[in-house]
């Protein structure tokens, strides 16, 4: 026999635990395991997976934009200085130094003007001024208003190009104007200055398809004024002004992402770059929104991932779960069957392991039961018939076949009890041979057992079945007729007297003689109903035998 081991404290204290949490069926334990062994390597195969993700977009996105800040920075410095360049060529064009000094210059300069303005694009206008800012000569019949820094006079004086603040037409173009020296014919001293105004539309053109996807690119005056925005579709919104504290945020981390509010008004990520030989900077940037719109989705992605592996480790789970339980929930009905007294189980053993061998343990055990129970009932079966022989024989009497004297005192009895009940009468009879020593003497024992068969036989051939009869002792027979009166009883004793002797023993007639009683008329109880009938027989023997005498009759 094989040892059974105990239960461990851990093996307890952790059941009770998942009982707790309502996991006390092996199924949801199975299911719970599965998903917690899923669970674990997922999350954390995912957590890395998203963070690493995330990481290499935030790369992506802030070289995207780093790149972006510094192709404008440069595209927009390139830009300024071509036309500086464009415009100190002009200024120093013999047609503007020559006649500038001349009293009748003023209309040869305006028409050198004119004519620069038909080769030169975005131009809006070209202004000669002098020391004092004063409009010497433009292009235009009407000179246009000069948007130039205050101190610029000083600088051009010293031979510096100064750059004026972008401005926006009513018509919502953006322009800005630059000045630079004219210096006498021959070098030597300024004379005067030539001013550009410039419309920004082509720089515009340029920027566009540098712009960050899905972001944008602005172009910021010193003050955070926007000059120029761009999307890779073309130009936006200018927007607003971006706030003080953004900008210093932005100068101190050039060409760092950082966390701004953008001149659309939504918070951004994005980096600056000063535009070189100008105060501007340039500034790329994306929506905080878009940017992590990816991100998000990413998220997304990846918790779907984690929750689809559940579903399936879940269904899967769930499914081996049944595999294990189902047999064992079996084995469980079985046995509950067995317990109820049901041995006709007979369960499937399906595959091999430990629930099969159990299965096949439970299937033998029950079969074993089976038989012995088998064993049992027939055991039993011949022990009732046994029994009832017994009982047969207990009652009967070897010889005649008809009841014992112990038989015929309970049914004296119970007719008694019935009688009584009922208020009817019932007589017996009580029967003698006559002078059967004699017989025996002449013919022998076993002739004489002959004769005792044959009064048994009359006395079963002239009673009712309703009527018991016994044998008394020796060659003494008593008959108990229910229902039967005292007269109606003597009409049976003489039948059965009268059938005797009509019959040939051994060449002889053999004769009985018969006393008859009536309850209750003569005795109350069964041992007095035979001693009257008896006391009758009696009578009977000493009138002369072969013959039939009521009880209470005058001797
Ligand atoms: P009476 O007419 O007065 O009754 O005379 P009897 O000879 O019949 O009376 P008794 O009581 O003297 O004799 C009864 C005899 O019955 C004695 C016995 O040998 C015989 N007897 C009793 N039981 C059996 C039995 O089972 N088989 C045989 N063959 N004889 C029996
Ligand atoms: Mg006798
Ligand atoms: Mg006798």
């Amino acid at each position: 026999m094989s040892e059974i081991r105990r239960a461990s404290k851990w093996e307890v204290q952790l059941s009770h635990s998942l009982g707790l949490l309502h996991l006390s069926s092996l199924r949801d334990r199975i299911l719970a395991f599965a998903v917690l062994a899923a669970l674990v390597p997922s999350l954390v195969t995912a957590v890395l997976a998203y963070d690493q993700n995330r990481r290499s977009m935030n790369t992506r996105i802030g070289e995207e934009l780093r790149t972006a800040g510094n192709q404008a920075a440069r595209e927009v410095g390139l830009w300024y200085q071509s036309r500086l360049f464009d415009i100190k060529v002009f200024a120093s064009s013999y047609e503007i130094t020559e006649n500038l000094t001349r009293i009748d210059g003023d209309a040869r300069v305006r028409a050198y003007l004119r004519s620069v303005m038909v080769r030169v694009e975005h131009l809006d206008e070209l202004l000669v001024l002098d020391r004092q800012g004063g409009v010497v000569a433009s292009n235009l019949e009407v000179p246009g208003a000069v948007f130039l820094p205050e101190d610029w006079a000083m600088d051009v004086w010293a031979g510096r190009e100064v750059a004026g603040p972008p401005v926006r037409s009513s018509q919502g173009v953006t322009s800005v104007t630059m000045a630079v020296p004219i210096y006498r014919q021959g070098g030597g001293s300024v004379v005067g200055s030539l001013a550009a105004r410039l419309r920004l539309d082509g720089l515009l053109e340029q920027l566009a398809p540098i712009a960050p996807s899905a972001g944008a690119l602005s172009v910021l005056a010193a003050d955070g004024a926007p000059v120029l925005r761009v999307v890779q579709s073309g130009a936006a919104e200018l927007g607003q002004p971006i706030a003080q504290s953004d900008l210093l945020t932005l100068r101190a981390d050039t060409g760092q992402v950082v966390s701004f509010r953008s001149p659309a008004g939504e918070q951004a990520m994005g980096t600056m770059r000063p535009v070189p030989l100008l105060s501007w900077l340039a500034v790329a940037e994306i929506g905080q929104e878009r940017a992590f719109q990816q991100v998000r989705r990413l998220r997304n992605t990846t918790v779907g991932i984690v929750v689809a592996i559940l579903i399936g480790v879940g269904f899967i789970g769930y499914r081996l779960g049944l595999l294990i339980v189902r047999p064992l929930d079996r084995l469980a009905t079985g046995a509950a069957n067995v317990a109820e007294g049901d041995l006709s189980v007979d369960l499937p053993v399906i595959g091999s392991g430990e629930v099969a061998t159990l299965t096949e343990v439970f299937n033998d055990m029950v079969r074993r039961l089976r038989e012995g129970r088998a064993q049992l009932n027939d055991v039993n079966a011949t022990l009732q018939q046994k029994n009832e022989e017994l009982e047969r024989l207990s009652v009967t009497d070897q010889l005649t076949g008809l009841y014992n004297r112990r038989r015929l005192m309970e049914v004296l009895e119970a007719e008694v009890h019935r009688s009584k009940r009922h208020e009817h009468p019932f007589a017996v009879l009580i029967m003698d041979v006559d002078h059967f020593k004699k017989f025996n003497d002449a013919h022998g024992h076993l002739a004489g057992d002959r004769v005792l068969a044959g009064v048994a036989e009359v006395m079963r051939e002239t009673t009712r079945e309703i009527d018991t009869t016994a044998r008394y002792g020796g060659e003494e027979f008593v008959a108990v007729l229910p229902e039967t009166d005292l007269e109606a009883a003597v009409d049976v004793a003489e039948r059965v007297r009268a059938t005797l002797a009509a019959r040939i023993f051994e060449g002889r007639r053999v004769t009985l003689s018969i006393g008859v009683a009536e309850f209750p008329r003569h005795g109350e109880g069964a041992q007095s109903l035979i001693a009257a009938a008896d006391a009758a027989l009696y009578q009977a023997k000493g009138a002369g035998r072969n013959r039939v005498v009521r009880a209470g009759a005058a001797a």
